[in-house]
């Protein structure tokens, strides 16, 4: 998606040779019309599925899911982060390891927004190994639903996350494919 790349371009900063900081259109300020364009390219790319929900993660997932969401007229469910859990039984629950932080978070959604007549498409803003990626999944499979595919902002392709989900046999579309940061300088892989 040639605008995000260009905003990518434009904007990112290169923090080290493994991560982007894009805070100044997608991680921390927003950029509303370049959301809107990425919610129809997800639209677009996953239409005609029988998509019935989409599934993501606070908190940087949810813009670009929310504009997806209304693209295809299906309701949209973020995951939450949890530090400590006080169990309750309505919880589908599942870890993840950060890569940004360093650290295992615990991630929950209410079974009562998910269940074996939904099929989902996975949204996260960035794809590094795919953990977020793989506790979503964990997350939709306890609720027996199907899913149409996973859809990110930015792939870091140099990262083994495309791979490992695509050998689980999952569709992965990303909007813009990061082949390196290396020398400070972002490269796409096309
Ligand atoms: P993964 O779970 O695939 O290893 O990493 C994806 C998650 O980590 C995303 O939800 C995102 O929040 C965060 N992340 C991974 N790499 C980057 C990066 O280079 N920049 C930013 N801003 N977040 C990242």
């Amino acid at each position: 998606m040639e605008a995000l790349k260009q905003k990518i371009r434009d904007e990112g900063i290169v923090l080290s040779e493994q991560v982007l900081k894009v805070d100044a259109f997608l991680n921390h300020q927003i950029d509303p019309l370049l959301m809107q364009q990425i919610g129809h390219e997800f639209a677009e790319r996953f239409r005609d599925q029988g998509i019935t929900k989409i599934v993501t993660i606070e908190a940087s997932g949810i813009a670009p899911a929310v504009m997806a969401g209304l693209e295809l007229g299906i309701p949209v469910i973020f995951a939450r982060k949890f530090q400590s859990l006080t169990l309750k039984n309505d919880l589908l629950i599942s870890k993840v390891f950060s890569f940004t932080k360093q650290s295992e978070s615990t991630i929950a959604i209410s079974a009562k927004h998910l269940n074996s007549s939904d099929h989902v498409l996975v949204i996260d803003d960035f794809l590094a190994n795919g953990h977020a990626a793989k506790a979503l999944l964990d997350l939709i499979g306890q609720a027996g639903a199907s899913v149409a595919g996973i859809g990110i902002v930015i792939e870091k392709s140099f990262q083994e996350g495309r791979d490992l989900l695509e050998s689980e046999g999952y569709r992965v579309e990303s909007l813009a494919r990061v082949q390196s940061l290396q020398g400070g300088k972002v490269s796409f892989r096309d």
